[in-house]
């Protein structure tokens, strides 16, 4: 019924979590399905190791803007070949890129040429990409501006204007959403959410981090996705089964995750 587009399953078992447990409590609240998104070339190849060991967890490869090291174009070959085997790797976009000038210190040049290259394999493995932006909203724009239309991704973590919303939207992206939109302080992103069509937002948790409201300061779980649909249920005034089945159905259409690969193959 609903799906966490956006957690970082290798950083919970890093940090002594039983990702047995998480993908287990996720699923009994109806979280069926989890991306887990790589950060580096290492990250990466961990997320793709997990997404193999569990029927509902699919990867993503990239590498982080703020893990954009000097050797990255090395890095970054090798997260290429993986790409070249999406299918048994379970690879189902590219990312996390997009740019961050917050964290010092960054070289501004080489995170948007990593950029450019993320953006070019997932053109050429036909992949969304899962798109962060921090400090960084006109340089990514201005990237994002000459593939529009022909390439498509998420912007991760949304809490940009209307007007951006409806820019991205139009260049064939979703806006991601997650627990941020329970944060008191929060009035401008929920009214964003009131005023855009639910079709266009997916569901996430980025967990470990950022956790909704009520368990601020403590760990992120994929299975608190419920919680941050009930907020976009209650903002827009749906039900939450309603915002399950509409972001879900997004999901779909953006990445190629089959409901049971191994079952499927099988009976071809
Ligand atoms: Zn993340």
């Amino acid at each position: 019924m609903f799906v966490d587009t956006h957690c970082h399953l290798t950083m919970m078992a890093a940090r002594g979590e039983s990702v047995d447990d998480v993908v287990r409590d996720a699923a009994r609240v109806g979280v069926a399905k989890i991306l887990t998104i790589g950060t580096t070339l290492q990250d990466s190849l961990a997320s793709v190791e997990i997404a193999q060991r569990y029927d509902g967890v699919w990867a993503t490869v990239g590498m982080h803007p703020c893990d954009c090291t000097q050797g990255w174009r090395k890095d970054f070959r090798e997260i290429e070949a993986l790409c070249c085997n999406k299918k048994e790797n379970k690879i189902v976009g590219l990312g996390e890129t997009g740019l961050d000038f917050y964290h010092q210190p960054f070289f501004k040049q080489r995170q948007i040429d990593a950029f450019v290259a993320h953006i070019e394999c997932a053109l050429e493995h036909d992949l969304p990409v899962i798109v962060h932006i921090r400090e960084s909203l006109d340089e990514v724009l201005a990237v994002l501006e000459k593939y529009k239309n022909e390439l498509t991704g998420v912007a991760h973590c949304f809490s940009q204007s209307h007007d951006i919303a409806q820019t991205l939207v139009s260049w064939g992206f979703y806006l991601g959403i997650g627990g941020p939109v329970s944060y008191p302080k929060n009035g401008s992103l929920r009214e964003l959410v009131r005023d855009i069509l639910l079709e266009n937002f997916l569901l996430e948790t980025d967990a470990p981090f950022l956790p909704p409201q009520q368990f601020r300061g403590k760990t992120n779980y994929p299975k608190y996705i419920p919680m941050i649909a009930q907020v976009i249920a209650d903002v827009k005034g749906v039900s939450l089964e309603n915002v399950g089945v509409v972001t879900s159905r997004s999901v779909e259409k953006l990445f190629s995750m089959p409901s049971h690969s191994k079952s499927t193959l099988s009976s071809l």
